[in-house]
């Protein structure tokens, strides 16, 4: 049966039927109820035998900056980066986080008539009109940031680059910046600072990082209550005390398991009985200023650099998410398991969509 799967999925998806060892990528548009859903289609040999991965591209695939879950004071801080003066802006997260949404979000945010947008890429999933995209091909004589020095000579205003994997492509990003353009960069990090000191050590040049670092942003998924079930509650004061919520806050979550007159489970249709229906990113940011300029200029360490920005504020991804606990968009409970760092955490049981 697997097989025939596989089969009828790598069809559907415009694969080779008969390849079963290379990877393939393909693609295919569903129709569920109202909604159509790009599926990108992946295949692969592995020793287990031919492996299938689908992700669903949902509305994320239009989503802007006001879309991903930034708070209004946050949008507000994007917007200023986004179409104020050249420089970098690093975008971190744990993997399957929300990253890929997210840069591409900003991507957008930029006027693609105005412009002009560039991307490099290892691969491409979600589609972007207007703007001109390069995906990178492996190539022992043409490395990556051989490929990003030929796009950053054709003189773009914006420069998307959604993963670097190496630190002469971080150097030829950063000199870009400092130049002229505005560059998005997407990196891997368990937090905030973990991505900051990757950079740093990749670019590895405190003068060049002080001319084009503008600011560092991290992010978490949660998910979101169901809005047809979620149920309103008084937390204990202890709790109410501990996370810092004003004394009349009414929260939210999941509800108890109801049963009918005949004691028969009652499922919301809405969430089929998850609790949760999609989910938001939550944000932390941290705009690399003079102040912090100067840390880094005079030899500050990580150290250094997280005091002086400590006095900042903005930057508790747990604060962050909470803010949405008040609002009635996800749980306490949610926020715990999400906001952990991501080696003790278990994968979201109804994750379904990557990056
Ligand atoms: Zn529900």
């Amino acid at each position: 049966l697997a097989d025939r799967l596989i089969g009828f999925f790598k069809g559907i998806g415009g694969l080779n039927l008969e390849e079963r060892r290379k990877p393939q990528r393909g693609k295919l548009t569903a129709a569920i109820a109202d909604h159509k859903y790009d599926v990108v289609v992946r295949t692969a040999g592995s020793t287990a035998g031919e492996q299938l991965r689908l992700r669903i591209i949902g509305d994320e695939a239009r989503y802007k900056i006001d879309d991903i879950g930034l708070t209004d004071e946050q949008v507000a801080v994007a917007r200023e980066l986004i179409h104020g003066e050249n420089g970098l802006i690093l975008l971190t997260a744990p993997p399957k986080e929300g990253l890929t949404t997210t840069i591409y979000s900003f991507t957008r945010s930029n006027d693609a008539f105005l412009q002009n947008i560039q991307t490099l890429e290892y691969e491409i999933e979600i589609e972007i009109e207007n703007i001109t995209r390069h995906v990178y091909e492996q190539n022992e004589e043409k490395p990556f940031s051989e490929e990003l020095r030929r796009v950053v000579r054709t003189d773009p205003d914006v420069i998307v680059i959604p993963e670097i994997r190496d630190k002469t492509s971080a150097i030829v990003a950063s000199e870009a910046a400092a130049n002229k353009a505005t560059v998005y960069v997407g990196l891997n990090a368990s937090d905030l600072f973990d991505g900051l000191r990757k950079w740093v050590a990749s670019v590895n040049d405190p003068k060049l990082i002080a001319k084009s670092l503008r600011a560092v942003f991290h992010q978490r998924l949660v998910r979101k209550l169901c809005p047809s079930c979620k149920t309103p509650y008084k937390p204990d004061p202890a709790t109410m005390k501990k996370i810092g919520a004003p004394k009349d806050q009414v929260l939210y979550r999941p509800p108890e398991p109801q049963v009918d007159k005949h004691g028969n489970p009652i499922v919301c249709q809405h969430c089929n009985g998850v609790g949760y229906v999609g989910r938001t990113g939550v944000f932390c940011i941290l705009r690399f200023d003079d102040e912090l300029r100067n840390v880094l200029l005079k030899g500050g360490s990580l150290a250094d650099l997280k005091a002086a920005a400590a006095q900042k504020g903005g930057l508790s991804l747990q604060q962050m998410a909470l803010k949405k606990v008040f609002e009635g968009v996800t749980s306490i409970e949610e926020v715990v398991r999400a906001t952990r760092s991501p080696t003790s955490r278990k994968a979201s049981p109804t994750a379904k969509k990557a990056g």
